[in-house]
């Protein structure tokens, strides 16, 4: 707002930059796009609610800098079409950047501000659990306060800083009975796994000497443990370095490789959390930084994660999915892996046809009906999001109104179509009468 008098609407090289705008307000980087990273922070609600308040359209002086984009120098193309506004209608915008200088904002601003109050902080809650986990873990594990704490309030407070809360998962465990070694509380994307025993995931893990806490980039290992047994640890550190290597530069500043956790036994489950971390941050106790260190850490972390999650293919490397993806630029067969992924996930794919029950909502086919016993309760299920929307959106998952359920058919075929997300549209135009 302090800025307002020096923008100028005819010198639009000279306004503010959606980098520059991370830089001044001290935000978190949330995507490797700045704009994009900037809409996911609040720019978008702003602009609709200066639409929704009839004020002038301000966002209109952040403009996009990335050299030769056909927005150069002006605001995305969704600012305009948000007040339905062609794309760079200049005379227009420069109507509005001059009624955003001359408007009193001070007057529609709320006079306290959102969301203040008691705030408990992350940073303290973690050195709290250092401070009480030793003493702790020799008192009787089942009720115990710090367990409670460990299981329920500090996924919590992680939570708050995870934007997409129906794919990602958060859970806290001080053990299982008894008191574990490392206690942890994990973030884990649906579409990649359903447990922390496999694929990978965040994790916050603390140091069985209560010495610090790390934040991790780490791998599942009880499917690892399963199938490698004593060669559990060496498979996680290779398969650590070849994660590490897909995430490129993204990995920075931090710790790559195996961590320490200062764990007693040899072969404990423990030893395997340090072997199988990609990449690390570490958090001494005494000295655990401030919740705003904190927070840009996790986000950080989390565009890791997204990104080693669009880059996944451990499911889509076979003959089918060569099929379907021919033909497709590498954009559109990335939206299409994401979009099977999210079909894959077991537990949204089993309420899904629960509750849309096992008869193919295109042409009526039962597997039951058919086959007889072995095609009792077969089906697929079939997310109806339209796969060019999905990108930096979150991701929709509802098993009643975010997908439908298929038979193999009609499922490989309505993905070759653009009626991906209408199963109504699907049947009146592909499907011939008689078979519908
Ligand atoms: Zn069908
Ligand atoms: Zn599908």
């Amino acid at each position: 707002m302090s800025l307002l008098p020096e923008v100028n609407s005819g010198h639009p090289e000279k306004m503010i930059g959606y980098k520059e705008v991370h830089e001044k307000l001290g935000l978190s980087q949330r995507s490797t796009d700045w704009g994009e990273s900037l809409k996911r922070q609040g720019l978008d609600n702003l602009a609709q609610w200066t639409k929704a308040h009839d004020l002038p359209a301000i966002t209109g002086i952040i403009v996009n800098k990335t050299k030769g984009s056909e927005n150069e120098h002006s605001p995305g193309k969704g600012y305009f079409g948000l007040f339905d506004r062609e794309n760079l209608d200049w005379p227009w915008w420069s109507e509005q950047i001059e009624s955003a200088k001359n408007f009193d904002w001070e007057s529609v601003l709320p006079t306290t501000p959102v969301g203040s109050g008691v705030v408990s902080s992350f940073s303290n809650s973690l050195q709290y659990i250092l401070d009480n986990y030793e003493v702790a873990s020799d008192e009787r594990f089942s009720d115990h306060e710090l367990a409670k704490y460990i299981r329920n309030n500090l996924p919590k407070q992680v939570a708050k800083w995870v934007e997409d809360q129906s794919r990602y998962e958060l859970k806290g465990s001080p053990g299982q009975g008894v008191w574990a070694e490392v206690p942890w509380v994990s973030v884990i994307d649906r579409l990649i796994t359903d447990t922390v025993q496999e694929g990978f995931y965040l994790v916050y893990l603390f140091d069985a000497k209560q010495r610090g806490v790390f934040l991790s980039l780490n791998q599942g290992v009880t499917s690892v443990k399963h199938h490698y047994g004593s060669g559990a640890a060496q498979a996680l550190t290779a398969r650590a370095k070849d994660l590490l290597a897909r995430l490129g530069n993204l990995a920075g500043k931090f710790d790559a490789g195996p961590i320490d956790l200062s764990i007693r036994n040899v072969g404990a489950i423990g030893n395997l959390y340090e072997a199988g971390s990609v990449c690390s941050a570490y958090y001494e106790s005494g000295s655990i930084p401030s919740d705003d260190e904190l927070r840009s850490d996790f986000h950080h972390f989390m565009l890791m994660y997204e990104d080693l999650a669009a880059k996944d293919d451990r499911f889509f490397r076979n003959a089918d999915s060569e099929d379907d993806e021919a033909g497709l630029e590498e954009e559109d067969a990335r939206v299409l892996r994401e979009h099977k992924r999210i079909e894959r996930n077991r537990s949204l794919a089993r309420k899904a046809k629960q509750v849309h029950g096992y008869k193919c909502k295109a042409c009526g086919f039962d597997f039951e009906e058919r086959y007889g016993a072995i095609g009792r309760e077969f089906i697929e299920a079939h997310h109806l999001e339209p796969l060019a929307k999905l990108k930096g959106k979150i991701v929709k998952l509802d098993p009643m109104s975010d997908f439908t359920v298929l038979c193999s058919n009609c499922h490989r075929m309505i993905h070759k179509t653009d009626t991906v997300g209408d199963v109504q549209e699907f049947r009146a135009t592909y499907l011939h009468e008689g078979y519908r």
